[in-house]
Parts: structure tokens; C-alpha cells; sequence
């Protein structure tokens, strides 16, 4: 039976292992916590990312290896992973996305490197300023408007190497999600529309921008051919007078992509294994018009969930904590009434809905 080690066993290793399971893998994931979600559908090894020992016996008899957490030290990567361990490394550093976004000739914000409180003086505002390194969910990260604002987010976040970007008035934020094959086959799943809400996103809608899939498209196949990337790649958008701008990648299944297991021929989960086991990749054309809406702190009642017509629940079974991703619930053919049912019970704010267009 074929066997793939994933490092990392949150909820994407679950929906990995899901997906993985219909096509009759078997997984062992690594995880420091012993009651890591991917736990349910795998063999769980419990220690550090990092520990030599235990990514060795991940790796024993594994017809491929994987991740799913991105903040593996690049250095302890085995060398088999896929994607490569150089596609790992490019996505932890905040400057160093831009420096291949920049040789790539993919647009981004304008920035700067901050290493001391000096290069922060007479700087243009509005900005924000970002720990190179281990962000996530809007953590290590401070819009700048004022002076005040310069000195408080020195004070939290200097010491560490930084990056400044300027803050982009974009119109929304889009998401591309792409998979390279081993064989350099590639497809792509249509642009999502995200609405984050203090960092964090909130909801996702596909197809969403279709006038820019082309040139989505392009710039994510630069990168993976770049990279020679095998796997899902996600890179975050910017729309921003009628041009992308490129925010950060993620070299894994992305939460903007958790639609795809419902509305989309072949789910992220699915053509990231197809792709790291050198299997054909699967279609990825949308079923359906798709909304996501995360569950954030804490689930809701199932019954309440499941009295909106359509919603399909994804219960992580992690233990609830203020800002966690929990879960999420898809919407096919989503109309305005049931996104907004759903959104109020994700605990967001009504009307929300109405930040993107039905
Ligand atoms: P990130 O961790 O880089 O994905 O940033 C989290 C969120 O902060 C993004 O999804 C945006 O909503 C916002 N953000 C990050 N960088 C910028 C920027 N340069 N201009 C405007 N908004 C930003």
C-alpha cells in the first residue's frame, strides 16, 4: 500500500489524509501535539518538527514526503520533500518572496528591509511593517499611520530582522492556487476572493476576478517552473487598480483552496498527493460557484449548520481557542441569505456577506 509522511498533522494533513484515503494511501504524520487532528486518519509520530530521529522514521518505507506546517527549518528538510526543500525555504522569509517575486518580474508592494530602528525614520506612511520570518495569521505584523504607531511596533517587533511594505489600498484580495506533477504538468483552480478580519481570513469565494486568471496563471506557473515546485502552491493577490500585486506565497495546500474539496472537480488535497506521487493531475475546473466560511474559536451547533440548505461542515476536531481555525463550511450556488446565516454563525459580523458581491 502506498505510504506518504507528511511533517505536520493539523487540519491540513486531515483533509490530505481524507483525500488520500478515498485513493487508498496510507500516512504517517509528524506532529508535536499528541492530539494533532491528522491523528484520525493516520499513523501519528508525537515529537519536534525538527528531530532527526523521528523524520527518519517518518520517512521509512514512504512512497513520498510532505508537509503541511511551512515552519520546518529549511536545514532539517529531508532532502526527498516535496515540494523541494528550496520552494520551503523561499516561503520563510519574508524578503526573500519579494527578491524572487522582483527576478520573476511579478509586481509587488513597494519595501524595505528594517534590520535597525534607524531605517524606520522619514519613512512614507501609511506602512506595514513584518518579522521576515514566522508570520502567520496577521501574528508579526503592525500597520504604521503615525509616528505612534512607528515607536509601538518597533517596540513589539524590533530585535528581528523586518521587512516595511507599503500598505496597498487594494480592492480585495485573491488568491491563486496551482499544482505542478513531477512530470512539470501543471493546472490551476480558479481565482479566490478573500475577506480577512483581523489577520485572519474569513471567507473565501470562487471563481471570483476571472479577467485576471491569465495573468494569475503566469505568475504562479513562473514561480513553480522557478522553483521546479512539485505540489499545490498558493500565491496571495492583491487586486489593486485593475493589476495583481503579489503578497506572499505558500508553498502548500492553503485555506483560500478548502473549497475545492466541495466545488471543484479535483480538490487541492487530492492533485497535491496525485502530484508528489508522480500521478496524473485531476481536473480542476469549479462544479459550482463556491463560498468558504472559516470557523474561528470555536464550532457552532452541527444542527445549526446543517439547517442551511447546502452547507457542507468540515469539523477539524481541535479543541476550541480564541483566533484558531476550528473548522469551515462550504456553500455551493451560495445566495446571499444562506452566506449570511452561515457567517452569523461563524460568529462574524451581519451584513458581512456584503463585502463581496453576490
Ligand atoms: P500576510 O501575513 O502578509 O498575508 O498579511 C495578512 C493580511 O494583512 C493580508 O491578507 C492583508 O489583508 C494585510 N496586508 C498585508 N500586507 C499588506 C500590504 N502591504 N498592504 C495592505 N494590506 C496588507
Amino acid at each position: 500500500m502506498t505510504l506518504v509522511g507528511v511533517v505536520g498533522g493539523g487540519q491540513l494533513g486531515l483533509m490530505l489524509g481524507l483525500a488520500g484515503a478515498r485513493l487508498g494511501l496510507r500516512f504517517r504524520f509528524l506532529d508535536p501535539a499528541p492530539e494533532a487532528p491528522a491523528g484520525r486518519v493516520g499513523e501519528l509520530l508525537v515529537g519536534a518538527y525538527d528531530d532527526g530521529e523521528l523524520l527518519a522514521r517518518l520517512g521509512e518505507g514512504a512512497d513520498a514526503l510532505t508537509y503541511e506546517f511551512e515552519n520546518l527549518p529549511a536545514h532539517a528538510a529531508p532532502p526527498a520533500l516535496l515540494p523541494p526543500p528550496a520552494a520551503l525555504a523561499a516561503g520563510q522569509d519574508r524578503l526573500d518572496e519579494k527578491r524572487l517575486f522582483g527576478r520573476l518580474g511579478i509586481a509587488t508592494a513597494p519595501h524595505r528591509p528594517v534590520d535597525a530602528r534607524d531605517d524606520l525614520e522619514g519613512v512614507a506612511l501609511p506602512a506595514v511593517l513584518k518579522t521576515r520570518r514566522l508570520g502567520y495569521d496577521g501574528k508579526g505584523q503592525a500597520v504604521l499611520r503615525d509616528e505612534h504607531d512607528v515607536e509601538r511596533a518597533w517596540a513589539e517587533l524590533g530585535g528581528v530582522p523586518l521587512i516595511l511594505e507599503e500598505l496597498v489600498p487594494f480592492e480585495r484580495e485573491l488568491s491563486i492556487l496551482a499544482v505542478r506533477g513531477r512530470d512539470g504538468a501543471t493546472a490551476f483552480w480558479s481565482l479566490a476572493e478573500n475577506v480577512h478580519r483581523e489577520g485572519i481570513l474569513r471567507l473565501s469565494r470562487a471563481p471570483a476576478a476571472p479577467k485576471l486568471q491569465a495573468e494569475a496563471e503566469a505568475l504562479a506557473a513562473a514561480v513553480l517552473d522557478e522553483l521546479g515546485y512539485v505540489g499545490v502552491l498558493c500565491v496571495e493577490l492583491f487586486e489593486h487598480e485593475g493589476r495583481l500585486l503579489a503578497n506572499e506565497l505558500a508553498p502548500r495546500v492553503h485555506n483560500s483552496g478548502h473549497w475545492t474539496i466541495d466545488g471543484a472537480a479535483t480538490s487541492q488535497f487530492e492533485n497535491h498527493l496525485r502530484a508528489i506521487l508522480g500521478l496524473p493531475l485531476g481536473p480542476t475546473h469549479a462544479l459550482a460557484p463556491s463560498a468558504m466560511v472559516n470557523l474561528i474559536g470555536d464550532v457552532p451547533p452541527l444542527e445549526a449548520m446543517l439547517a442551511v440548505d447546502g452547507a457542507r461542515p468540515h469539523v477539524y476536531g481541535k479543541a476550541p481557542r480564541p483566533g484558531r481555525k476550528v473548522g469551515h463550511v462550504t456553500l455551493l450556488d451560495p445566495d446571499r441569505d444562506r452566506l449570511e446565516r452561515l457567517l452569523g454563525l461563524a460568529g462574524e459580523p451581519t451584513g458581512s456577506a456584503a463585502t463581496i458581491a453576490a
